[in-house]
């Protein structure tokens, strides 16, 4: 495929953590409106990963570009790094929305704040993805008023809200209780779908299975297997992936 389709390249990628060498070399590509899904056990590296590809982390050998942007230059300007939070959307674990905000508010406030939308445009547009998720009579809640996954769903519209090319997904549905889990793979499987690029962390295999184009089993900060999701998933070649496998069921 030709370079612009290519969402994010990275190639012999390293990070540690002072002495804790965690990613050791990984080198892979993820293509514009392809879905992901980042597997393996705890500790591993898939946070760091993921962390890595929006600069909440800086690698510290090898390349990685996301969406055209050298991510290897330790030195990006503040501009730069905002264009890049605003092209990468994130979506993590424990939903971080803002408290004191209501849902609308946290829809609106980084629209306004980073990409200056005015504030009709922004609710508009809060409006439309909040309805996208099923949430639009929630608008006027502030976040403890609402369910783990509806929170989730909040979080994954905020992100939206950006028109980000990529979004990266961290074990968005690990938090919740099992019956919301449903809601928010409903919410990720509709827009992969739709065409979005995604990197996924998670530990639902069915759905790795099923909505991913490519799984990524990473083991010891290495990638150990990575191919089309379903023959990585039903068809195992490694004995850890094997028994990784047997130990999620
Ligand atoms: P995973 O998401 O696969 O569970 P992580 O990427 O979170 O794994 O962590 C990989 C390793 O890096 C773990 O050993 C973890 O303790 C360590 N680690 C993660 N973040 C930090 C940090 N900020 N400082 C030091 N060590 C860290
Ligand atoms: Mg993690």
């Amino acid at each position: 495929m030709p370079d612009s389709q290519i969402a994010i390249a990275f190639n012999q990628l390293r990070k540690s953590y002072g002495p804790l060498e965690v990613l050791k070399g990984l080198s892979g590509e993820i293509y514009s409106g392809q879905v992901v899904a980042i597997i393996g056990p705890s500790g591993c590296g898939k946070s760091t990963l993921l962390r890595c590809f929006n600069r909440l982390e800086t690698i510290n050998g090898g390349t990685l570009t996301v969406n055209g942007m050298d991510l290897s230059n330790p030195n990006l300007s503040r501009k730069q790094l905002q264009r890049l939070r605003a092209q990468v959307g994130m979506v993590f674990q424990q939903f971080n929305l803002f408290p004191h905000l209501t849902v609308l508010e946290n829809l609106t406030l980084a629209p306004q704040k980073v990409l200056g939308k005015p504030k009709n445009d922004s609710r508009e547009l809060a409006s439309h993805f909040l309805s996208k998720v099923g949430l639009v009579a929630k608008g006027n809640s502030y976040p403890d008023q609402l369910s783990g996954g509806q929170k989730q769903r909040v979080a994954i519209a905020r992100a939206l809200c950006m028109s980000p090319d990529i979004i990266l997904f961290d074990e968005p549905t690990s938090a919740l209780d099992p019956e919301l889990v449903g809601e928010v793979l409903d919410v990720m499987k509709q827009l992969a779908e739709e065409g979005m690029t995604m990197a996924i962390v998670t530990h639902e295999m069915q759905f790795a299975r099923d909505v991913a184009d490519r799984v990524i089993f990473l083991n010891q900060g290495l990638i150990e297997e990575d191919g089309k999701a379903y023959d990585v998933i039903t068809n195992p070649q490694s004995d850890r992936l094997k028994s990784f496998l047997s130990r999620m069921q």
